[in-house]
């Protein structure tokens, strides 16, 4: 896992510095195709106050095929629930490849076969970075959930990331888990 950090320095997240001890991980997905870790950096390093973007968001990484970019010190404060889930959680996005388009939060056109190489690198990709937060926070598996799980919890907005892609890969959040806790026992 190549580890790259580039803090987003103009977002108003990052300007209002505030500190969490993170107690848990959410993992997001970007719901973007083709857009990759290294170019979110310039999408999201602009500030609501002064109009230079529509939306107040702000997350601690994303992750392709090949890297991680980290936007904000890990325990820094994001903006990517959409409730208390901000107070507690670390963040990551995994960024959605392209050749496919969405009407609502439905994926149109996404044929799994033809992504399944690149959704298992980076799901490797995801697995090695929750194992990388559960060794500096002192977290397990079950402290990592997916935005709909938090939205089922009521601490988090209405957003169907990851679980609108995982199942066509024949995977699921408690697979993930599975996974992380796994590679938790070997590393
Ligand atoms: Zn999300």
């Amino acid at each position: 896992m190549k580890l790259y950090t580039n803090y987003l320095t103009e977002n108003d997240c990052y300007k209002a510095n505030k500190k969490i001890t993170p107690t848990g991980i959410m993992v997001h997905s970007t719901a973007t195709p083709g857009v990759m870790a290294k170019d979110w950096f310039n999408l999201w390093n602009r500030s609501y106050e002064k109009g230079e973007t529509d939306r107040e968001v702000c997350v601690h990484a994303f992750l392709d095929d090949k890297e991680v970019w980290q936007y904000l010190p890990w325990d820094h404060r994001g903006w990517h629930g959409g409730g208390p889930v901000n107070n507690t959680h670390i963040s990551f996005e995994i960024c959605e490849p392209s050749g496919f388009t969405y009407i609502g939060n439905e994926m149109v056109g996404y044929v799994p076969s033809q992504h399944e190489e690149y959704f298992r690198k980076v799901w490797e990709n995801s697995v090695e970075l929750c194992v990388y937060f559960c060794k500096l926070y002192g977290l397990t598996e079950k402290d990592i959930i997916t935005h709909c799980e938090g939205y089922e919890m009521s601490i988090a907005s209405n957003h169907m990331d990851v679980m609108h892609w995982f199942p066509k890969h024949g995977e699921s959040m408690d697979s993930f888990r599975v996974a992380v806790g796994k590679a938790l026992t070997i590393i």
